[in-house]
This record gives structure tokens, C-alpha cells and sequence, in this order.
């Protein structure tokens, strides 16, 4: 379904990324795990083009993303290309980015009402499904200031699948919550998962790697230094960085 080749991306003399290959098969959960800095998050962010790559090229369903602009015609069209090719792709960051001012039921159906003009109706009765699915039934007609971190998190993941998208984006998801709501967020995930989503999951939860990944990708220094069955790379890890990081980590 994805397909990322010699992404390469860097901001003025730094080089974040220095040619990532990966291929993301539908349904599969791909894991991302690398230190601090290691271009994780801008990898990510090249996906649903919130970041233009510098080189190579991120196919979804074998249509490249990214249109190159050279005049303002050509840019409207890009801008328009771009929102459609993002509707595709749902993104959680590890803030949880809701709209402060809009109720949870609000957050879920501003997108495709406003951004794919769907009715009202069809679209409220989908968040309340969803709202279901992420055990918030109750919570419909709250502000997200009423909620905890978990709960909030939980209406993040049924904003982006509001839109239906094909593919999920996750960067540290649960990093930002206190411990005991990480659990919670992470059923949601599975579950997710277990429902056929295809997803690509920056994270440092190494038990969620293990028991939901098809892949697990290590990142370093801008590359990726090592992937494979997610059980196999943390139990027998090939590479010395990736020793080294998994004996910080476990
Ligand atoms: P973390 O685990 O801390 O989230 P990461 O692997 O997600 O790290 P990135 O956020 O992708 O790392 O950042 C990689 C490098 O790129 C870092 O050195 C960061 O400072 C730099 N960087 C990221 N975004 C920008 C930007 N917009 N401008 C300049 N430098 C940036
Ligand atoms: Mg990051």
C-alpha cells in the first residue's frame, strides 16, 4: 500500500534523513523505533507531506505523493492534490492536537464535513460508532479540557478515522500520557490493528511492537539501520546500534 524509496531530507546543513527505503503492506503494523533526533518524526511528517523531501519519493497505493511546483498555477493544483492525497492518511501525534473550542462530537465531524462535504448526518452517526469503538460513548457532547490524557487520545485516533483514510500514521501516541492511561490507548491501537488498518507506529513501547508489529524498523542517524519480524530484530538485533539502544530500552 506505501512504498518509501531514498527519502532523503534535510534542514539547511543537517541531513535528517539520508535515504530511507520501507514498504508498508495493507494491514500490516510497521513499528519504528530510534533514538532521539534520528529523523523518525520527519519521516512520518513526509508521509502526509507536512514535510516536501529533498529526494526519493513515498508511493501510496503506487501514486506518488508530492507535486513538483514551479509556477502559481501549478501550486494551486499541488495544494489541491495534496489535500486529497492527506485524506487518505490519518495522523496522531503525541499531543493530542484536538480543537479546544469543539465539543468531542464536533472534533470527529469537522474534517468530513467540511473537508469532503459530507451530510451531517451520515457523519454523526459514523463518531458515534467510532466513539464506541474507542470506549467514549459517553463522553460525545464533553470539551476536550474535561477529558484525561488517555481519553483525549482516543478522540484523536476517531477524528482520523473519521476520514476514513487507508493508512494510520502514530508518532509516540502515548509518550505524552501519565502511565497508567497508556494501556488504554494502546487497546485502541490493537484493536485497530486486529480490524485490518494499515499502520506505520513511531514508538518506544516495546511490548506493543512485539505482540501487534509485522515490522519493526530501527532508526539511526537519519537511516534505517536494521528491520524485520519484530520478535527476531528484539530478540537476536544484528546491528551494534541496535544492541546498544535495545539494552537502554528493555
Ligand atoms: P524524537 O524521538 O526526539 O521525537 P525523532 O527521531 O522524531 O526524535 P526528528 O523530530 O525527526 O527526530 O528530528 C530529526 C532531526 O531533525 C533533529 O536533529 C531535529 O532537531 C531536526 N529537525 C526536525 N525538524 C526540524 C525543522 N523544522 N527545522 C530544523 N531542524 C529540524
Ligand atoms: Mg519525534
Amino acid at each position: 500500500i506505501a512504498e518509501a524509496r531514498e527519502v532523503r531530507k534535510h534542514f539547511g546543513h543537517l541531513e535528517v534523513l539520508k535515504g530511507i527505503n520501507l514498504t508498508v503492506k495493507r494491514g500490516e503494523v510497521t513499528c519504528i523505533l530510534g533514538p532521539s533526533g534520528s529523523g523518525k518524526s520527519t519521516f512520518l511528517r513526509c508521509f502526509n507531506q507536512l514535510e516536501t523531501m529533498d529526494g526519493g519519493y513515498i508511493k501510496i497505493d503506487g501514486q506518488p505523493l508530492g507535486v513538483r511546483i514551479n509556477n502559481g498555477v501549478l501550486r494551486k493544483q499541488a495544494e489541491a492534490e495534496i489535500a486529497k492525497s492527506r485524506e487518505n492518511i490519518g495522523m496522531v501525534f503525541q499531543g493530542f492536537n484536538l480543537f479546544p473550542h469543539m465539543t468531542v462530537l464536533e472534533n470527529i465531524c469537522e474534517a468530513p464535513i467540511r473537508v469532503r462535504k459530507e451530510e451531517r448526518k451520515t457523519v454523526t452517526a459514523r463518531a458515534h460508532e467510532l466513539l464506541k469503538r474507542v470506549g467514549l460513548s459517553d463522553k460525545a457532547h464533553s470539551y476536550p479540557v474535561s477529558l484525561s490524557g488517555g481519553q483525549q487520545q482516543r478522540v484523536a485516533i476517531a477524528r482520523a478515522l473519521a476520514m476514513e483514510p487507508k493508512l494510520m500514521l502514530f508518532d509516540e501516541p502515548t509518550s505524552a500520557l501519565d502511565p497508567e492511561l497508556v494501556g488504554e490507548v494502546l487497546d485502541v491501537m490493537r484493536d485497530l490493528a486486529k480490524a485490518g488498518m494499515t499502520m506505520i507506529v513511531v514508538t518506544h513501547e516495546i511490548g506493543f511492537a512485539r505482540e501487534v508489529g509485522d515490522n519493526l524498523v530501527f532508526m539511526d542517524g537519519g537511516y534505517v539501520i536494521e528491520q524485520g519480524d519484530p520478535r527476531e530484530v528484539l530478540s537476536n538485533p544484528q546491528h551494534e546500534r541496535t544492541q546498544q539502544f535495545l539494552a537502554k530500552v528493555l
